[in-house]
């Protein structure tokens, strides 16, 4: 197949980009990659209604981010731009009219109002929708009539009203469609600009596209697109209609099961390689086991035969756990390079800018097991940056200890940090003999000091942390702890 494989994503920039289309382009790309084909992103721009400003950025953004790159598209150009529609009018009229001459497509003059009316009476009589072809066959004198009027006609498509429509899917097998299911739609419409249905064949053939990776949900248009290549004597395309996605409650995965903009996840905090990871197992496998495989991996394992037939669940909480797998795979020079922008950005307001990459440096190894995405590092992490904690005083107590007890503690502890060095090691050489010197059980002793020091009841290692915080800051903290007993 080498070389021969063409294919390519073809969004709707009619908003933010979903995990469903993006894990449509993954696969696209997966593909093109392993066979050493090319990618082509190609912009379906032609129903103005729907189009959102900022979508298209959005998509490419989304696609730069994980490193989808792509051969030919938007930016790039390639031999058979333009690759927006919305630049390709002419191309569509042109074939609408040879559909036209050919007799397999008629002009039609209906007026919004009267089909508007038609499907009321349709869904009155629980009639199946679809137009009622009353311009499929209209007489040379009737259209002189209508375009007297001055009616700007549709040009609709002359589906054959029997037979049925075959074609192979490389994930179903053979889907039939029986031709009367299938009304005349629209090719092009009275502004000049086709319907998806006219655009998307004539650029997948002009485009030379081989394969065709879309989601299920566009299974019913194919047998139209057939229909089609038909007409047009192209040869069409294979087809593959990728399995749907659901949330994990198995309902089609909406906003309800929280976020489903990728660019959402790169704002949290999710790593390209892990979201790359997850989306390839969103409807793929290598098998029933492996779940952790780098884009090397997924490129030269991926395959058409590989793909489900059966919906994909979209969990988030595994893409949490993958992503923190790929958080701990990072070397820590790495994973400071991915912390630095979003411990600028936050926790707003306390911490002081800017942040020094020395003491990130030295911070990022406590976090690296206990963070799943980066914006709960920087969570986890606020403590090493704010001047002042912000906790309740009753937290010092929460062990148990009597307010005087944890004086005594805590002073004591004050007086032997003077003169430690600060180490981790140093320092657990002083503090765990000292709380049998005070009587105290090392967990009520350390709880007392990860609260003074951190404010928390739970942060990472306690010697390490107060090594990283330093004597000045741990010293001015425990201060302040007594001040809140006193
Ligand atoms: N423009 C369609 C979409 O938004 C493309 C579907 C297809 O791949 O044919 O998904």
């Amino acid at each position: 197949m080498s070389n021969s494989v063409r294919v390519r994503f073809a969004p709707s920039p009619t908003g933010i980009p979903h995990v469903g289309n993006i894990r449509t382009a993954l696969f696209n790309w997966l593909f093109a990659r392993h066979h050493r084909g090319s990618f082509i992103v190609r912009i379906e721009d032609t129903d103005i209604v729907r189009r959102v400003k900022g979508a298209v950025e959005a998509i490419l953004d989304s696609l730069r981010w994980l490193g989808l790159d792509w051969d030919e598209g938007p930016e790039v150009g390639g031999d058979y731009g333009p690759y927006f529609q919305s630049q390709r009018l002419e191309i569509y009229q042109e074939v609408a009219q040879r559909l036209v001459q050919g007799g397999h497509a008629y002009l039609c003059y209906c007026s919004a109002e009267r089909l508007e009316e038609m499907r009321r009476e349709q869904v009155k009589r629980k009639q199946p929708p679809g137009y009622d072809r009353r311009c499929r066959n209209l007489s040379e004198k009737e259209r002189a009539d209508l375009e007297a009027q001055g009616i700007i006609p549709v040009v609709r498509f002359r589906t054959p009203l029997e037979g049925q429509v075959k074609f192979q899917d490389l994930i179903r097998g053979e889907v039939v469609f029986d031709s009367e299911t299938l009304d005349d739609f629209v090719l092009l419409k009275s502004d000049g600009y086709p319907t998806y249905h006219l655009a998307n064949v004539v650029d997948d053939h002009l485009m030379k596209v081989s394969h065709v990776l879309r989601a299920d949900e566009w299974l019913s248009s194919t047998p139209r697109h057939m229909l089609l290549y038909h007409a047009l004597g192209y040869g069409p395309p294979k087809f593959a209609h990728l399995p749907m996605i659901l949330g994990s409650d198995r309902a089609k995965l909406s906003k309800r099961h929280g976020a489903t903009s990728v660019i959402w996840y790169r704002d949290r905090g999710y790593l390209p390689q892990a979201m790359v990871n997850f989306l390839a197992l969103l409807g793929w496998s290598l098998d029933d086991k492996t779940e952790i495989m780098s884009r090397e991996e997924l490129i030269s394992n991926f395959s058409i035969e590989r793909i489900g037939k059966t919906a994909a669940i979209f969990s988030q909480e595994k893409l949490a756990w993958m992503n923190g797998v790929y958080i701990r795979q990072l070397d820590i020079e790495e994973l400071v390079e991915w912390l630095m922008p979003f411990l600028e950005r936050g926790p707003p307001q306390r911490v002081k800018r800017p942040i020094s990459r020395d003491y990130v440096r030295r911070i990022a190894p406590l976090l690296q097991e206990r963070m799943r995405t980066l914006e709960e590092g920087v969570e986890l992490a606020d403590f090493f940056f704010l001047e002042e904690l912000d906790y309740a005083p009753d937290l010092l107590l929460e062990r148990g200890l009597s307010r005087e007890r944890g004086v005594q503690a805590l002073s004591a502890a004050m007086e032997h940090l003077k003169a430690s060095s600060f180490d981790a090691s140093s320092l657990e050489g002083v503090l765990r003999p000292l709380a049998a010197e005070l009587g105290l059980k090392t967990g009520e002793f350390f709880g007392l000091l990860r609260v003074a020091t951190t404010g928390r009841t739970a942060a990472p290692p306690l010697f390490e942390t107060m090594a990283v915080l330093g004597r000045e800051r741990c010293l001015k903290r425990i201060e302040e702890a007594l001040e809140r007993l006193k």
